[in-house]
């Protein structure tokens, strides 16, 4: 069992400059500040997480110039107060029977636009909307999408950590039986795997076997996996908070030429995305590097989505790598290159490793052997 000790928690400190950046992009975008309610955007600047998102309103009012406030349940207070970023907050609860928007309302510009976080309660946005009908509202990650996207270098030890952690669960998973057993108990072997090397969540198993590893959202069903097929795994979740996600495709027995070829074609795509990464190259580079080789090699039309997406307190979220993305890649963005390759009713191949961009290019957060793995 590997024992690496839990990173040191992040600091009041980081959370207030995460705080005050927040508030700071926010203005230069023409905002009056931004809403932030549960979800992986409170956490990140916070620390807080409710043990459960209820109807009750919780909302981090940030605007530039004002120390940032957060709106509770009295009921819910105590957890909110022992959050790790609460010394860089104000408190302000509110208690059952009282109108929570007009608790809030006196915290924002009567006629301000703000940023609101995507994950927020439709009924909470209404009831602010009606309690100041002059201010208007813009999706956080349409404002700022940018905003989680360059990590610290704490931030990057726990991503490289998780990586670390499902390449462990990697290494064991292609010792165990395929043939004869369906995709959802492999799936169960991957979720245990990953578990067992530290992480608190799992977000996805894939196992897609023979034709359903051509549906690239395909998860695990009852299909019996045989001699012969392609299976494509692709997991992972959060180990220290922070997001895992790789994929191989191994093969039951000796492949195929054709399938050797098109596994070729896939490893050589990521690849070429890979090299692509240097700072200052839009993202749709990396995009664009693995598409043409995968098109050149004349399956160019079996390539169905994006070549990646970022990856830090959630396993998406920008900066996407996808045609049309022209914004620089930064060092400290971390994100997916995952071509693949899928061959409707026959079988499907994809390659996805964790990446971050330094000064001189990517470096990968997963480093399994990419070359196909013979499973029995
Ligand atoms: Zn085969
Ligand atoms: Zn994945
Ligand atoms: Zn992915």
């Amino acid at each position: 069992m590997p024992t690496t000790p839990a990173p040191a928690p992040f600091t009041a400190d980081d959370y207030r400059a995460r705080m005050a950046r927040a508030a700071e992009s926010a203005a230069d975008a023409g905002l009056a500040g931004v809403l932030v309610a549960p979800g992986p955007d409170l956490v990140y600047l916070t620390g807080y997480q409710p043990t459960a998102i209820t109807e009750r309103l919780t909302v981090l009012v940030l605007a530039a110039g004002q120390e940032p406030v957060l709106v509770v349940p009295t009921l819910e207070a105590p957890d909110a107060e022992h959050a790790p970023g609460s010394a860089a907050l104000t408190l302000r609860d509110w208690t059952d029977g009282k109108d929570p928007y007009t608790v809030t309302a006196p915290l924002l510009d009567v006629d301000g636009r703000f940023g609101v976080s995507d994950n927020a309660w439709a009924m909470h946005l209404l009831g602010l909307q009606k309690e100041l009908p002059g201010t208007s509202y813009v999706s956080l990650t349409e404002a700022l999408p940018m905003l989680r996207a360059v990590k610290d270098e704490h931030e990057l030890a726990r991503l490289a950590a998780a990586g670390a952690a499902a390449d462990e669960a990697y290494g064991e998973i292609v010792k165990v039986r395929f043939e004869g057993r369906k995709e959802t108990e492999v799936a169960a072997d991957l979720a245990g795997l990953l578990l067992k090397y530290g992480h608190s969540q799992v977000d996805f198993t894939v196992v897609g076997s023979g034709p359903n590893g051509a549906n690239p959202h395909h998860e695990a069903g009852d299909r019996t996996i045989e001699r012969g097929d392609m299976v494509v795994l692709d997991f992972g979740g959060l180990k220290h908070g922070y997001g895992s996600d790789t994929t191989r495709t191994v093969h039951v027995g000796e492949p195929s030429a054709e399938e050797q070829r098109v596994h070729d074609v896939v490893r050589e795509a990521q690849q070429a995305g890979f090299d692509a990464v240097r700072p200052g190259a839009a993202c749709q580079d990396v995009d664009r590097a693995s598409r043409a080789l995968i098109a050149d090699a004349g399956y160019g039309e079996y390539f169905i989505h994006r070549t990646g997406h970022g990856i830090g307190v959630t396993t998406h979220e920008p900066p996407y790598m996808i045609e049309g993305e022209e914004r620089p890649l930064v060092p400290g963005m971390c994100f997916s290159i995952e071509p693949g390759i899928y061959l409707p009713g026959r079988f499907g191949v994809r390659i996805e490793d964790i990446v971050t961009v330094t000064d001189d290019g990517a470096r990968r957060f997963n480093n399994t052997d990419r070359a196909m793995a013979i499973v029995e």
